[in-house]
């Protein structure tokens, strides 16, 4: 396969709660079926990753737009009560996000449903981004000042 380096990194869900080894099984041998999980990496329950095809290599989640793009899923269903993303996965779906950006300082990061008419991944990924960014200042910045605090 060509690598390339992505323009765009698509995030979803799975809707459901099987793990990156399911899908995989599942992409592979579904009716006119992949020779490979559609996505880059799957984020699992607990926080690891699941490589399914290398990063910089056609994902083929995104139909019909996958040129040039990387996938990314988390297995949770952000619509449903009690099956949402878990703490551990939020927190590697941004290193993921961090480590694409430093790798690719192009990659726009959109959810899919910005591409389609479509739930996935069932938040709002602009809004999530910013607050990414808006989130690690304040945290840093709290506890100096706590320590300036403290001093005086
Ligand atoms: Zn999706």
């Amino acid at each position: 396969m060509l690598a390339y380096a992505p323009h765009t990194l698509v995030i979803h869900h799975s809707a459901g709660l099987a793990g990156g080894e399911d899908i995989r099984r599942i992409h592979m041998s579904q009716k006119g079926g992949y020779d490979e999980i559609a996505y880059n990496a799957v984020i699992e329950r607990d926080g690891t990753i699941f490589w399914g095809r290398p990063l910089g290599t056609k994902p083929a989640a995104n139909a019909g737009q996958n040129a040039g793009t990387a996938a990314v899923c988390v297995v949770a269903d952000n619509t449903a009560v009690g099956k949402g993303m878990t703490y551990p996965q939020l927190e590697t779906l941004a290193n993921f996000v961090r480590a694409c950006r430093l790798l690719y300082p192009e990659i726009k990061v959109i959810g899919h449903r910005q591409l389609k008419a479509t739930a996935c991944p069932g938040f709002d990924v602009p809004t999530w981004l910013r607050d990414l960014e808006t989130m690690e200042a304040p945290s840093i910045w709290l506890d100096s000042d706590t320590a300036a605090g403290s001093d005086g």
